[in-house]
């Protein structure tokens, strides 16, 4: 079978792999009919050092189950599923609180010995923990959307979620990637009333008003927390959801909360230093949370809404491709000519 893997920074390649088996009782096969490219693929295509790979890639996908061992009971060969970005076993003590990237047998796609979703197939471990059948056929229109369960729009959910984000709600949301955006789209979902998206590539914050967004701040740093601060009163939104992952978004994040507010963080942070002391945070009783975002407790909560197309976060997807273009993709996505690139192997 074809799968992804990385060999260094902008180094991407497609080759032939062994073939996805059921090695433990608990594993299914999954052949992957839809998987995309992620925003936090593109740390390692900028970064990865030549020579520490390859690495299998990709950690979203939908796909038709192929094979399942014999300890597996909630899905069936035929069966179309969607797999969150971190595999999980759904009975630990972690998965039962819902924190299911704590999961203590899971782990993530392509990372250590685990496979990768940019390919033909996948041996998904803890399949019954893990799967989530889809009422769909492989070929839905509703595929996009539904895909976005696996990690962005779940992660958006999260974001919002772990802000608190309620009926009435004033939100800012720093970031016009996929995530940013299905952030927007999550807080309106829960009834936010007043939300600001900071970014500045026009034809994301158009999805972004689409999605919700009442305000567009295209500054960033100081300037772009003064417009913020504008339009809120002076006194910035309650809830600030940062979904870039760098020390200056977080910068950002500070100046743009009210005081009392709360900091929800799902960028992946790029950064191991920032202020947290008695001006940023402490003397104004701001709260800083958010963290990995544990997919696979929200699908069949977020799944209704795109089920009946109600929403649609399926539309960030603005590039599809086989397998022979994910090199491509990843290009594009890194140049920022393409939001999020879909990939039907
Ligand atoms: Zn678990």
């Amino acid at each position: 079978m074809r799968a992804t893997l990385m060999y260094g920074a902008g180094d991407v390649r497609v080759e032939n792999v062994p073939d996805s088996v059921i090695t433990l009782p608990t594993d299914a096969v999954v052949r992957i009919t839809a998987a995309c490219i992620c925003g936090s693929d593109l740390w390692p295509f900028a970064e990865m050092p030549a020579g520490s790979g390859p690495a299998r890639m990709g950690h979203e996908f939908i796909g038709v189950v192929e094979e399942t061992g014999s300890a597996v009971t909630s899905v069936a060969k035929g069966d179309v599923v969607v797999a969150p970005w971190v595999f999980s076993d759904g009975t630990c003590e972690y998965c039962q609180e819902g924190l299911t990237t704590s999961c203590v047998h899971g782990g993530i796609w392509g990372y250590g010995p685990h496979e990768g979703a940019q390919a033909e197939a996948i041996r998904v471990p803890y399949a019954d923990g893990t799967l989530v059948k889809l009422p769909v056929a492989a070929d839905s229109a509703l595929i996009p959307s539904l895909l976005t369960l696996s990690d962005v729009f779940g992660t958006g959910h999260h974001a919002a979620v772990r802000g608190g984000v309620t009926a009435g709600s004033s939100v800012t949301v720093i970031g016009d990637g996929a995530v940013g955006l299905l952030a927007v789209l999550a807080a309106k979902r829960l009834g936010a009333e007043q939300i600001v998206l900071m970014g500045r590539h026009q034809a994301r914050t158009d999805l972004g008003r689409e999605f919700g967004a009442s305000a567009v701040v295209s500054a960033r740093g100081p300037e772009g927390v003064e417009q913020v601060r504008e339009l809120t009163g002076g006194q910035g939104t309650s809830v600030v959801i940062e979904a870039v992952g760098t020390r200056g978004a977080y910068d950002q994040a500070v100046g743009a909360v009210r005081n009392g507010g709360t900091i929800s963080r799902v960028g992946v942070p790029q950064y191991e230093e920032a202020p947290v002391g008695l001006g940023s945070l402490f003397f104004r009783n701001v709260r800083l949370t958010g963290g990995a975002a544990p997919t696979r407790a929200y699908i069949e909560e977020l799944m209704p809404a795109v089920l009946d197309g109600s929403i649609e976060p399926g539309k960030v997807f603005d590039v599809s491709t086989d397998l022979d273009g994910v090199a491509d993709g990843y290009r594009q996505m890194a140049d920022r000519k393409s939001l999020k690139v879909l990939v039907r192997p």
